[in-house]
C-alpha cells in the first residue's frame, strides 16, 4: 500500500479526499485491497457498479466485443451502436425515441443543453437549488453548489435557482425560459425526495409555458430506485433525458435521449463526439440492460431497497447520532446530526465504504445485485461504527 500511495499522490492530481486503501479485485458487492482485505462496497464506485463488480455477463460481453471491434465513428453505421439505441429507447419513458451516445454524465447533460436551446431559439434554463449536474462548464453552471462553481466564474450564462416551489419557479420563468432541469430524485443534494403534486403541477407549468423538462436520471436511472428511471415514479414525461452511471455496468458511457422532433433541430455537425457510441461501450451497454431483465433486478432493488431502508431506520430509533433516512430503492440517505468523516473512515477500517454527501450525510449507492445477506452484513458494520461513537 505505501508503494502504491506513494505512487499516486506523486503522478497522480491530487484532486480527491482519498480512503487510505488501494482496491485491485471485484466480485459482486465485494472489493478487495492489494493486502487481500474485504470490503463491502456501498459506494458502487459512485452508483456505477448497477449489475455488481466484474458480473460474469457483462465481462463476456465486454471481451467478445474487444476481440470483435473496439472502436467506430458515428460516421459509419455499427450494429452494436443500432442495438443499444433501440433497446434504450424501448425502456425509456414515452417519447424519447432517439439518442446520442456519450462518455459521461457530464457530456450528457451539455448535449441536453445544447439541444433544449437549438430547439426552443431560448437561451434560460432553470435548475434547482441543491442540483448537481457535473464539472464541465454547461453543466457546473446547472450545478447548485457555490464551493464547485465560484473558483471557475465565469460561467455559462442564463441558468437560474430556484427552490422546489411552484410559484417561485413561475416568477423565474421568462420569455427567454428554454427549460426546466431536474433530477427527479436529488442524488448529491442528499437524496431529496419531491412530492408527487410538485411534479405534477411542474409538468402542468411547463406545458402550460412551451417550456422543455429536461429530466437528470444519471444517478437515480438504470433501475436505482426500484424503477428502471426515477421520473416513473412521478409520472414525469421528460421531452429530454440524460443517463449515464448505472448505463454500462461500470464502463464509462452516458446518453441523451429525445424525442424525434427535438434532434431535428440540429443540423449535421453541430454537435458530434469522438468515442461517443463507440461498439465497446455499447456491448457493456446491452449487457447491462439484459441482465437488469434477466436477473429481475428491478423487483430485487424494490423488495432490497425496503429492507434496507426499514432495517436503518430501527437503528436510527437506537442511535440518537442519526438524524434522518431517506431512499428510494437502492438509492439511500443517511442523515447524521454532526459532520460523517470520523464514521466514513471507522466504516473503510472495518471493511465497508460508503459515500460521503455533503458534510453530514452518508450515501449508500451498492450494486443492484445485493442480497439480503450482504444488506445484513452491512448493518452489522455499521452498528458497530454506530456503537464505537457513542463509546
Ligand atoms: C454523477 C452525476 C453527473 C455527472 O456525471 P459524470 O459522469 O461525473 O460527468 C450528473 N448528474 C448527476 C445527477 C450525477 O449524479
Amino acid at each position: 500500500m505505501i508503494d502504491i500511495k506513494e505512487i499516486e499522490d506523486k503522478y497522480i492530481a491530487n484532486i480527491y479526499h482519498k480512503r487510505p486503501i488501494a482496491i485491485n479485485k471485484g466480485k459482486g458487492i465485494k472489493l478487495w485491497d492489494i493486502d487481500g482485505k474485504e470490503y463491502l462496497d456501498c459506494m458502487g464506485g459512485w452508483g456505477v457498479s448497477s449489475v455488481g463488480h466484474s458480473h460474469p455477463d457483462l465481462v463476456q460481453a465486454i471481451t467478445n466485443q474487444a476481440q470483435t471491434l473496439i472502436t467506430c465513428t458515428g460516421t459509419l453505421y455499427n450494429p452494436v451502436r443500432a442495438k443499444l439505441g433501440e433497446k434504450l429507447c424501448s425502456i425509456s419513458p414515452k417519447g424519447l425515441n432517439q439518442v446520442f451516445f456519450t462518455n459521461s454524465g457530464a457530456e450528457a447533460i451539455e448535449c441536453a443543453i445544447k439541444l433544449a436551446r437549438k430547439y426552443t431559439g431560448k437561451s434560460e434554463i432553470i435548475a434547482f437549488k441543491k442540483a448537481f449536474h457535473g464539472r464541465t462548464f454547461g453543466a457546473l453552471s446547472a450545478t447548485w453548489k457555490p464551493k464547485y462553481k465560484k473558483p471557475f466564474e465565469p460561467l455559462v450564462p442564463g441558468f437560474k435557482h430556484v427552490g422546489q416551489n411552484i410559484d417561485e419557479i413561475s416568477q423565474n420563468i421568462g420569455p427567454n425560459t428554454a427549460a426546466i432541469l431536474i433530477e427527479p430524485i436529488q442524488g448529491e443534494g442528499g437524496v431529496i425526495i419531491p412530492k408527487l403534486d410538485f411534479i405534477n403541477s411542474l409538468q402542468e407549468l411547463c406545458k402550460k409555458n412551451n417550456i422543455l423538462i429536461i429530466a437528470d436520471e444519471i444517478q437515480a436511472g438504470m433501475a436505482r430506485t426500484g424503477k428502471m428511471f426515477s421520473s416513473e415514479h412521478f409520472n414525469l414525461f421528460p421531452d429530454i433525458m440524460c443517463v449515464a452511471k448505472g448505463l454500462a455496468g461500470g464502463f464509462p458511457i452516458g446518453a441523451t435521449l429525445a424525442k424525434n422532433e427535438i434532434w431535428e433541430s440540429l443540423n449535421k455537425g453541430e454537435h458530434g463526439s469522438t468515442f461517443g457510441g463507440n461498439p465497446l461501450a455499447c456491448a457493456a451497454g446491452i449487457a447491462t440492460i439484459n441482465i437488469i431483465e434477466k436477473e429481475k433486478i428491478i423487483d430485487n432493488v424494490k423488495i432490497k431497497g425496503n429492507y434496507f431502508i426499514e432495517e436503518l431506520k430501527k437503528l436510527q430509533t437506537k442511535y440518537n447520532s442519526i438524524r434522518e433516512i431517506r431512499g428510494v430503492g437502492l438509492m439511500i440517505a443517511m442523515e447524521f446530526r454532526f459532520p460523517t468523516k470520523d464514521i466514513i473512515l471507522n466504516a473503510v477500517e472495518k471493511g465497508l465504504l460508503v459515500l460521503p454527501t455533503g458534510i453530514n450525510v452518508i450515501r449508500f449507492l451498492p450494486p443492484l445485485t445485493i442480497t439480503k445477506k450482504e444488506i445484513d452484513q452491512v448493518l452489522n458494520i455499521l452498528e458497530t461504527v454506530l456503537h464505537d461513537l457513542e463509546q
